[in-house]
């Protein structure tokens, strides 16, 4: 298999890939560099969930530990059918590049569950979450590594895993996860936290292009957490939705699809596409490809490849999923003038916010939402700067940019503690 498709079919291949993009513009000794490519711990778990009828069923979950040079891992936990571990390592990497990005003191991490959580109960999700915070409770904690919400998950998983560490520990433990429910130590914000720092990236990059947000259209793929509450802030900044997905296909309307009731029909019916809304239905191949200013690609990772790079015809694209533009695509966007503001600045701010939750919980402080609202735009905003700087001083991409600062700060931080024994 060429290196090209290798990269395109595996996640893993393609962050390392991105890594030695960035390598090549910073002085990293070749140890140093190999040690980064290498994920510090996996875990593997395999356990039984009593399901409802009565019947047993394996599920496999996996912890894969990137690196902690920098702080204690952090990173999401996703339940999904074609979650295996080179995904999860890919996941685990980018973290570690996007907490040193927007600097703050975390390593990376990430976890998965290969598992269709559409397809079980409630009582059966609950069960296997706890179940695999079982299998991994010796190496998560407040001090070593903290899970949050991805793909599938959100603050009810986040409040059974922490309820199971607390268990496990016997005294309760809120700092073991962020993205926890209100009531139970979560932040003000947190829910909101990705898909805001998604406007405020974009925001900013179309600043930089000399454009602002009011007025362009925009098409969101993936209608989730990170996608919907986008669409939110979009509108609020004045810019048109026209075009929402989820997994079963979108929506377009040239003149604009209004998001709460495309996301109030997706509450009830489980589809982007009820009466209420007017709109006409596209699939998720189409919407990539729509006549609009900006693109926000915010569910799975390598959706725009060389395939369909050439067909963007956005100026912009943000990206609120993880890895979802392949190296060969960003080449290709690269060369057609479109500015791609990457996943591991764009959607850092649920990191940045679950780094706030995090903070509160280990000093029993309460924020305000406008101490949360300031800070995570001051943090975007300065890493935003401090990336847009190093893309003109080196003319590189915004992605290349990116991975030097985050890189190099992980690059340099290793060398200060030097290497054990
Ligand atoms: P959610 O589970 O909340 O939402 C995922 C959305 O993507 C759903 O609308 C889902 O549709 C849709 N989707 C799933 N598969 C496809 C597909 N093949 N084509 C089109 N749409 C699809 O996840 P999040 O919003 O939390 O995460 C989305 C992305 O953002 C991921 O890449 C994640 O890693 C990244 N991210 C998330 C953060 C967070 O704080 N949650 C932080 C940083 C990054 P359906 O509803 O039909 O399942």
């Amino acid at each position: 298999m060429s290196r090209s498709e290798t990269t395109r079919l595996d996640p893993y291949a393609m962050s390392c890939r991105q890594l030695d993009d960035a390598a090549a513009h910073l002085d990293i000794e070749p140890g140093l560099l190999e040690r980064l490519r290498f994920t510090e711990r996996e875990v593997t778990v395999n356990f039984p969930v009593k399901m409802d009828d009565g019947s047993l069923k394996m599920f496999t979950g996996y912890r894969v530990q990137h690196n902690d040079v920098r702080g204690p891992f952090k990173g999401g936990l996703r339940y999904h059918p074609d979650t295996d571990l080179n995904e999860v390592r890919a996941l685990a990497m980018w973290m570690t590049w996007k907490a040193a990005v927007v600097n703050i003191p975390y390593g990376g991490a990430k976890g998965g569950v290969q598992c269709d959580p559409k397809k079980m109960s409630r009582a059966e999700v609950e069960k296997l979450t706890r179940r695999f915070t079982w299998g991994i409770a010796s190496i998560i904690g407040p001090e070593r590594d903290i899970p949050a919400p991805d793909v599938n998950t959100g603050p009810q998983e986040m409040a059974w895993i922490m309820d199971t560490y607390s268990m496990l520990m016997g005294q309760t433990t809120p700092g073991v996860v962020t993205g926890k429910p209100l009531e139970l130590g979560g932040s003000l914000g947190r829910f909101e936290a990705t898909g805001r720092g998604v406007v405020i990236s974009a925001g900013r990059a179309a600043r930089h292009l000399g454009l602002e947000l009011k007025g362009m259209t925009v098409a969101i793929q993936g209608s989730g957490n990170v996608g919907g509450v986008a669409a939110r802030y979009f509108e609020k900044a004045g810019a048109t939705v026209v075009a929402m997905s989820d997994s079963g296909g979108g929506v377009y309307n040239p003149k604009g699809v209004s998001s709460a009731k495309a996301l109030a029909c997706k509450d009830q019916y489980s589809c982007l596409l009820g009466r209420e809304v007017s709109a006409e239905e596209i699939s998720n191949q189409e919407l990539l490809e729509l006549e609009v200013d900006l693109l926000a690609p915010c569910a799975m990772e390598g959706v725009l490849t060389q395939a369909n790079a050439g067909k963007v015809k956005a100026r912009l694209v943000v990206e609120g999923a993880n890895g979802p533009t392949t190296p060969e695509a960003d080449a290709i966007l690269e060369d057609k003038g479109v500015l791609v503001v990457p996943d591991i600045l764009a959607n850092a701010g649920g990191v940045t916010v679950s780094y706030f939750e995090w903070v509160q919980n280990l000093q029993n402080l309460l924020w305000s939402e406008d101490q949360i609202s300031l800070r995570l735009e001051e943090i975007m905003g300065k890493a935003m700067d401090e990336v847009l700087a190093i893309a003109q001083e080196k003319k590189v991409s915004l992605r290349t940019a990116a991975m030097i600062l985050g890189v190099g700060r992980v690059a340099q931080a290793t060398r200060l503690r030097g290497i054990y024994p």
